[in-house]
């Protein structure tokens, strides 16, 4: 079967909070032959359509969810291929996955993404980032799917990127195939090197084993929505089972047994706390799936 379906699949399961209740239907899809089911999936489904990767950046509701998630899990096990400074990766290959194989070849530019968890899918789609770089910097094309076209290429330049923003342009449902990345040759000392120290520097300032999506908040234009956060008092700030990080305050833990009405108040209670204090509106960085 190239397109495996899955019934209430458990949003806590496939999501890195581990909060949140049942979608409607999971499709994985095994291979380019699953794209063809998957085009007949969509037309069946109609509604609620998700693409879904490590979902390392999402918060989903409690309860049923009116959502039928699509996930590219292709059969092959996830591997890059390499052609000089170019560097082919199948969209459910893991962006940790992919740094290791760029230490082993020598290739640099993706260093200071370093200790982001999700895959390069997602992390496309998000257009995830950190010090100082994000996944457009060394995007050279991306595979794409949508009902109406099936698989073609798109060069970065013809596609929309911004601060954890990616689009096509339009509404369409679309998935992340594959993508090729132009890298800069450099040694693998190096970019072990550079690697290590970002990670590092993330391990000390962020709570980077605990249960989290990440920052919650997107960086309002000039400022750290963190430290925003932290000067209205949220640090450390509990509700139930969901709390705002004692180590940075942009990220919300699930402890064990909290839940999305928590990590929603809390959120709800931070955002209203900081307009009041500092008349910045907060936006969430984070997808909430109700
Ligand atoms: C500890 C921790 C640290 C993090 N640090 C960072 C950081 O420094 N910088 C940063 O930017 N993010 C960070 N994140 C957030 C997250 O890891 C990134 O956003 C990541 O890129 C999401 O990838 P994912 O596969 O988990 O996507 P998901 O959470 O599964 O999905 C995110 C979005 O991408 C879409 N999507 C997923 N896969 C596809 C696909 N194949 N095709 C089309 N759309 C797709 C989804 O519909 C959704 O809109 C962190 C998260 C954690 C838990």
């Amino acid at each position: 079967m190239t397109l495996e379906l899955l019934h209430k699949p458990s949003m806590a399961k496939l999501t890195s909070l581990g909060i949140g209740g049942y979608a409607r239907v999971q499709a994985k899809v095994r291979d380019e032959a699953g794209l063809d089911e998957l085009s007949r999936f969509v037309e069946r489904e109609g509604s609620g359509l998700l693409a879904i990767g490590e979902g390392s950046n999402m918060l989903a509701g409690d309860g049923e969810l009116n959502l039928a998630l699509v996930q590219v899990a292709r059969h092959r096990k996830a591997q890059a291929e390499i052609s000089g400074t170019t560097v082919l990766v199948p969209a459910d290959m893991r962006l940790p996955g992919l740094l290791s194989v760029l230490i082993k070849n020598g290739l640099g530019g993706m260093e200071g993404l370093a200790g982001i968890p999700g895959s390069v899918g997602g992390s496309i789609a998000m257009n995830a980032g950190s010090y100082g770089t994000d996944m457009q910097a060394s995007v050279k094309r991306v595979r794409l799917w949508t009902p109406s076209k099936g698989l073609f290429w798109k060069d970065a330049a013809d596609l929309e990127w911004g601060y954890r923003h990616f689009s096509l342009g339009n509404d369409e449902f679309f998935l992340v195939w594959e993508v090729e990345f132009e890298l800069s040759g450099s040694t693998e000392k190096e970019v072990r090197a550079k690697i290590k120290e970002t990670f590092e520097k993330k391990k000390t300032t962020q709570p980077v084993t605990a249960r989290t999506a990440g920052c919650v908040f997107k960086n309002p234009e000039g400022c750290s929505a963190g430290k925003l956060l932290d000067d209205a008092g949220f640090k450390g700030r509990n509700l139930g089972g969901m709390g705002f990080s004692e180590m940075h305050a942009n990220f919300l833990e699930n402890k064990g047994d909290g839940t999305a009405e928590q990590a929603l108040e809390l959120m709800s209670q931070a955002t209203e706390a900081v307009a009041e204090k500092f008349g910045i509106t907060l936006k969430p960085e984070v997808i909430i799936l109700s």
